[in-house]
């Protein structure tokens, strides 16, 4: 089945990539490798927003001053993207690891043209560091480094399978909304992606989705438009 956007960018949240070894599971890491390569091979080029909600978020360091503490949480995202580069490279796939907060002989700095570049021969291009500004996050990364590189899409890897009318967490009988538009997802409230980052996504028309990365093929689905909610863009 073809693709219905060819450049993405996958968001990879840090919840999904911590588990019982630690906040760096190799199994959340090898199954994400294993689905960018299966991605890739169908096609897709791949850039990543890796997030680091499994290292640290600034905001729960509340014992540290915010700025300080959302730059932990900026450089845990660059852990994550440390461990994922590495894995892609051991399967072969070519892969850079570009970070908003410069730490060079580890990562590259950001730089739009050279990972439009990379894209375009096959590299997967990992953002590290978030958007190097405390206070927001990496939902915003995301939406930010998919317009800089001509993404057609963003999807979001999530433990819930898309957008639920409320908090699935908090009533189980909230239904799952398959497609909406980015006004509608802000008049909602809504907060499976941050809504300062659906904003921009909003304003330059970049469609997003929401889907839940919980079996083998679920990127490529998503990249196929059969799996998630579709924020935006046609239905
Ligand atoms: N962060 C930041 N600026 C950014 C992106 C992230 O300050 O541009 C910090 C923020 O403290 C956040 C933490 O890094 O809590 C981890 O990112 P996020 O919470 O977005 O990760 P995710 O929820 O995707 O795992």
């Amino acid at each position: 089945m073809s693709l219905r956007w060819k450049r993405a960018l996958l968001k990879i949240s840090g919840e999904v990539l911590g588990g019982k070894e630690g906040p760096l599971d190799k199994g959340a890491f090898s199954f994400y490798a294993e689905e960018i390569a299966q991605a890739r091979q169908a096609g897709a080029e791949l850039a990543v927003v890796v997030g680091g909600g499994n290292v640290a978020r600034g905001a729960a360091l509340s014992f540290l001053p915010p700025t300080a503490g959302h730059t932990v949480g900026m450089l845990g995202t660059l852990l994550n993207g440390l461990v994922l580069r590495e894995l892609l490279l051991a399967r072969g796939i070519p892969a850079v690891l570009m970070s908003a907060l410069p730490v060079p002989g580890v990562a590259e700095p950001v730089d739009p043209w050279q990972a439009k570049e990379a894209l375009a021969s096959g590299a997967v291009v990992i953002f590290a560091a978030g958007t190097g500004n405390p206070y927001v996050t990496t939902d915003t990364a995301a939406i930010i480094r998919a317009l800089s590189v001509d993404a057609d899409v963003v999807l979001k890897a999530s433990k819930v399978p898309g957008v639920f009318e409320d908090d699935p967490a908090r009533n189980p009988n909230a239904k799952l909304i398959h497609h909406l538009s980015h006004a509608e997802y802000l008049a909602r409230g809504l907060r499976v992606m941050d809504g300062a980052a659906v904003a921009i996504a909003q304003e330059h028309g970049l469609p997003l989705v929401v889907f839940q990365a919980d079996r083998e093929g679920a990127v490529l689905e998503a990249l196929q438009g059969k799996r998630g909610s579709l924020i935006g863009g046609e239905p």
